[in-house]
């Protein structure tokens, strides 16, 4: 299959004009909670001026049951939480609460570094090294992608929803007899939710489900996912067995409407788009909805929170779609794959308990495997843990859902690049080295389920 490199979009316009489809609010004055899970206005793009992204060490278990740190920064300075693990949390602060947090920490004697000192500089390189990385690229710009022939996609850039889901129409095009395009469900906005399946033999062949994009920002995500699907089919017909007689599930984008929004208004959005009992709130964190673990550790009940799990598991169309979906299709499922950012690591369950699986082993193994080989080809470091113990307990995510509910065996969670320097706003020049990276992975589970 030949892959056009065409441009078709123009995502510095994206990004700076359009406004956001779907439901909008007016904004609620009375409440004065700085949360960063809160509706500001009327679809004009965010923006982060001057706000710092703060690395903040050594916050001991015992006072995490004391002073929950990234809570108490989340709901006191409007903090946005970029990671947390057992070793540190990356949390961005608003230039107007940047003193405040300050004198907390000092007060706590927390250790801190400051990661970026102005999180829209990051923004704005990204954005301009995706117009200067594309500026080669034969075709106008403003061409958008069309319904049919070529959906004008490359690893050069990020792309908007429009362009991946005419991605997936056109591998199914090029590919009629093994391909077979879903559209599963649709989201709060009214979105659909697309799942593309690439099989020779869908009754007897074993599965792999790969999805990408369940948090918003996590733009690396969708375009590996896409990345990996192009790289599977691109030389198809010389593919080895292993990959070959494998059924194929690809969800490249399971939470659309928190990309569209993440790249309308706010690049720093999580959650899904949902409304909330909180007027002025939206979104469920939909790793924190699956029915597992889910009144547990590592998720809110708070609607404003970045982390909030929802009114019940599956209360989202996009978890109840993906799981009725996989529940039917469990015979045979033998790995699912989720793509997330940023840490590099190859992480398996559980989460939302500090307990290995039982074939904790065989898990490691495999990760091991990957994990050297992408050493090896792009020299990036990645580590391969149990979840829980590099990204601390956390219930409802759907990794271990697929675990405890379908059996699956090879779970993995992928944290793709980086570590922090530019965390969700990975410039695009890294696409193409950390899609690859992603593809290993995937390629080392397939060989290792043959
Ligand atoms: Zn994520």
């Amino acid at each position: 299959m030949s892959m056009r490199m065409e441009l078709g979009l123009l995502m510095a316009a994206t990004l700076l004009c359009a406004t956001v489809s779907g439901t909008m609010t007016a904004l609620n004055g009375s409440s004065s909670l700085p949360l960063a899970g809160i509706e500001y206005g009327n679809g004009i793009p965010e923006r982060f001026d001057e706000t710092q992204l703060w690395r903040i060490y050594n916050i001991t278990d015992a006072m995490q049951q004391s002073i929950p740190v990234g809570q108490v920064m989340e709901q006191k300075f409007g903090g946005n939480i970029w990671k947390e693990n057992s070793k540190f949390l990356d949390i961005s602060i608003g230039k107007e609460h940047v003193k405040a947090a300050r004198s907390f920490l000092d007060a706590h004697r927390l250790e801190s570094e400051v990661l970026s000192g102005n999180v829209q500089e990051l923004i704005d390189a990204e954005q301009l090294d995706g117009i200067n990385s594309t500026l080669s690229l034969p075709g106008s710009r403003i061409k958008k992608a069309s319904r049919s022939g070529s959906s004008g996609m490359h690893w050069k850039d990020y792309h908007d929803l429009e362009t991946i889901y005419a991605f997936m129409r056109e591998v199914r095009a090029k590919f009629p007899d093994i391909a077979r395009l879903y559209t599963i469900g649709q989201t709060a906005e009214g979105r659909d939710i697309k799942v593309l399946r690439i099989s020779e033999n869908p009754r007897e062949y074993k599965k792999i489900w790969i999805d990408g994009g369940i948090h918003a920002r996590e733009w690396i995500s969708p375009a590996t996912v896409t990345y990996i699907l192009y790289h599977l089919m691109s030389k198809w017909e010389t593919q080895p067995k292993y990959l070959r007689e494998k059924t194929w599930y690809f969800l490249c984008v399971m939470n659309p409407d928190g990309y569209v929004y993440s790249r309308t208004v706010n690049r720093l959005w999580r959650k899904n788009r949902s409304p909330s009992r909180r007027a002025n709130c939206f979104g469920v964190d939909l790793n924190r909805n699956f029915d597992i673990g889910w009144n547990g550790y590592g998720s809110s009940t708070n609607p404003c929170s970045d982390t909030y799990r929802g009114t019940s598991p599956a209360s989202e169309q996009e978890t109840k779609v993906v799981a009725e979906f996989l529940a039917k299709r469990k015979h045979n499922l033998d790995a699912y794959l989720t793509y997330h950012s940023y840490g590099q690591m190859v992480v398996y369950p559980w989460a939302y308990k500090a307990v290995k699986v039982k074939d904790a082993n065989v898990l490691q193994r495999v990760a091991n495997t990957a994990v050297d080989r992408i050493a090896q080809k792009t020299g990036t470091s990645y580590r391969a843990s149990v979840t829980h113990e590099v990204l601390g307990i956390a219930g409802g995510g759907s990794d271990d859902w697929s675990r405890a509910a379908l059996g699956v065996q090879y779970v993995y969670t992928i944290e793709l690049r980086d570590r922090g320097t530019y965390g969700f706003v990975l410039p695009p020049k890294y696409i193409k080295d950390t899609a690859l990276e992603g593809w290993i992975v995937a390629d080392a589970v397939a060989q290792a389920i043959a």
